[in-house]
């Protein structure tokens, strides 16, 4: 496979990598200030928030604590099958702490309206949400999300850690899947 296939496989490149940084860099300097004297815990949802949390905990300008989690809700799919399973669990008792949830893109919301409960359920002093990107639907559901990177169009996006079927995590820009690849 040539090195540029993977470009191939996109009919748009929606947000480029110098674009992410440059939010990354403002939603740092919300957060610095959001929680002056506070601890932090970070929270990245696996696999693909992986590039937002490495480059967002680079962004700021103080300490933070990093711990993972896994949930399942698409498999290998592009659909939300609403079935939220937790796959790898905090190494941290949250009870007491400031969490904030680092999540690659919200679309219908169930993931993260699961996951904020689930953790709120674990006497958290907080649960904040930082996504980077966010969809259309995610507007029909109560999830509060204190920090979003980009609202994009309803396209199945890729790259940046998005991936289709573990794929296109490693594109730098994120970009719309042209439908060849997956129909
Ligand atoms: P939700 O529960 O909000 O519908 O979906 C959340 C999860 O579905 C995201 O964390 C992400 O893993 C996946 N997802 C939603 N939309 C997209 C998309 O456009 N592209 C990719 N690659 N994953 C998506
Ligand atoms: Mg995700
Ligand atoms: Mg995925």
């Amino acid at each position: 496979m040539r090195a540029s296939d993977i470009q191939d496989d996109l009919t748009e490149v929606l947000v480029t990598e110098a674009e992410i940084h440059a939010k990354l860099d403002e939603l740092a300097d919300r957060i610095e200030a959001d929680y002056v004297g506070e601890e932090l815990l970070v929270v990245g949802v696996l696999r693909g928030a992986v590039m937002v949390m490495a480059d967002l905990v680079r962004a700021l300008d103080r300490h933070v604590e990093m711990d993972w989690m896994a949930v399942s809700s698409y498999g290998a799919g592009t659909k939300s099958s609403g079935v939220v399973k937790i796959l790898k669990d905090l190494d941290t008792d949250i009870s007491g702490r400031h969490v904030l949830i680092v999540e690659d893109i919200i679309d219908s919301g169930l993931t993260l309206d699961w996951l904020q409960r689930n953790l709120v359920g674990r006497g958290a002093a907080s649960v904040e949400i930082c996504a980077l990107f966010r969809k259309p639907d995610a507007a029909k559901v109560e999830v509060d999300v204190r920090y979003v990177g980009f609202d994009i169009p309803n396209a199945f996006v890729v790259g940046y850690g998005l991936d289709y079927a573990e794929k296109y995590r490693n594109l730098r820009d994120v970009g719309v899947l042209a439908p060849h690849v997956y129909s």
